[in-house]
């Protein structure tokens, strides 16, 4: 478990003043001068050296992703993006580190930024994030007070703007190029890639889009360095992490622990356990809506990180932890987010605007038995029509969870379908072999 001087967030939870004082007694602007002025190859390495993989969801190595911009300028502006469009269901991971740790979030937009030969960071936030926008300001606007950032950042010589830029509540501008798309005044459609926005980015110039908490933690890692931050988790999963732990738990919460934590320890150390006790587990969804349940039994054991997860079909995504028990309509639960992916597609490819309606009225018709057994193999059959068949992961979003409940609760869905035939013809149910 990981101990309270490891954590990078020591104010997660709002207990000390946010304001640009106590967070300089907390260490954060601390030396950010001697670190520009070792170079931004020096920081790029560190952070390759970090293993710091990209805590948005995909898990993309963060430092690799950084040295993707082009080392010279050829007269266009670099851009630095952050994402805090946290939309995914679960996910409230960055709204805290905004609300109460906001200057690591704004020095890691200059440390950042000056490495990837950046000027300006613009960080784009979810539209409901209304509290967060203003508290968020006023920490850029006392940064610029104390001359941290703007002209001669923190007297480095490096000009240095922060644009905060309030979206307007779409789930689809938290991907990458639908959010760059959205920063530019246009409508938050997905693009099609290559052109990556490491070269084609806003405004048609080179850019990084980075999650809040990739960049949150980057000032730390270059303060202790790289091989500090390696030193957690396993290879290939380094680091601490900041989960989210909802749902049917008895104290939902969001933690920093170390990546590779097995996932019963952090509910029972964390969140205060199951309801009703671990044995009244029925699943959980451990990164966010968008990555496959899995059953209690492979709870019992799986470790929270990017590849322990994948090797159980699942994945780390958002490391949004949402707890079902035994009380869980499975099926409903998972119609549920399906109607969420229908809602939010943006529409521009066929499998995924089409796909997404047909799934989620598929499902809701699950849901109640009202189907055929046959139609189970159906359903599977388009959700591997609609995944990797789209311009964006949106697709991919959609499919997976109901892949994830068929692979594990297929019994429910023969169930019920054999409980309505039953009932229908006045006889008992039998369950379905
Ligand atoms: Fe839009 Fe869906 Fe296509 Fe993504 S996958 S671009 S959300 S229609």
């Amino acid at each position: 478990m990981l101990s309270d001087k490891d954590r990078i967030f020591t104010n997660l939870y709002g207990y000390e003043d946010w304001r640009l004082e106590a967070a300089r007694k907390r260490g954060d602007w601390d030396g950010t001068k001697d670190i520009l002025a070792k170079g931004r190859d020096w920081i790029i390495e560190e952070v390759k050296k970090s293993g710091l993989r990209g805590r948005g969801g995909a898990g993309f190595p963060t430092g690799l992703k950084w040295s993707f911009m082009p080392k010279e300028s050829d007269g266009r502006p670099h851009y630095l993006v952050v994402n805090a469009d946290e939309s995914e269901p679960g996910t409230c991971k960055d709204r805290e580190m905004m609300r109460h740790d906001p200057h690591k979030l704004i020095e890691g937009c200059l440390l950042a930024g000056f490495a990837m030969g950046a000027n300006h960071a613009f960080i784009y936030l979810r539209g409901e994030y209304i509290f967060e926008r203003n508290r968020l300001q006023a920490a850029v606007d006392e940064a610029y007070d104390a001359g941290l950032i703007g002209p001669n950042a923190c007297g480095s010589g490096w000009d240095f703007d922060v644009i905060v830029h309030h979206g307007a509540g779409a789930y689809i501008c938290g991907e990458e190029t639908a959010l760059i798309e959205s920063l530019e005044g246009k409508k938050g459609m997905p693009r099609l890639k290559p052109p990556f926005p490491a070269n084609v980015g806003l405004y048609g110039n080179p850019s990084t889009v980075n999650n809040v908490e990739s960049i949150a933690v980057a000032p730390t890692i270059l303060r202790r360095g790289g091989d500090w931050f390696a030193g957690f988790g396993r290879p290939g999963n380094t680091g601490t992490k900041v989960f989210s732990i909802s749902g049917h738990v008895n104290n939902p919460c969001n933690v920093e622990e170390e990546m590779s934590i097995p996932l019963k320890e952090l509910i029972e150390k964390h969140a205060g356990g199951v309801r009703g006790g671990w044995d009244n587990l029925l699943a959980v969804i451990p990164g966010g809506s968008s990555v496959p349940l899995i059953p209690k039994d492979v709870c019992d054991t799986v470790l929270m990180d990017f590849d322990a997860l994948k090797e159980v079909q699942s994945g780390l995504g958002t490391a949004a932890v949402i707890v079902m028990d035994k009380s869980t309509d499975v099926i409903k639960a998972i119609a549920r987010l399906s109607y969420f992916y229908k809602h939010e597609s943006c529409g521009q490819c066929t499998p995924c605007r089409e796909g997404t309606g047909w799934m989620w009225r598929v499902m809701e018709r699950m849901a109640k038995g009202e189907a055929e057994v046959e139609e189970i193999d159906t359903l599977l059959k388009v959700t591997k029509q609609v995944e990797g068949h789209t311009i964006c992961a949106l697709g991919d979003a959609a499919a997976w969870p109901i892949q994830g409940v068929i692979r594990h609760f297929r019994h429910e869905f023969e169930d019920r379908i054999a409980a309505r035939k039953a009932r229908q013809a006045g006889a008992p149910a039998v369950a379905a072999e």
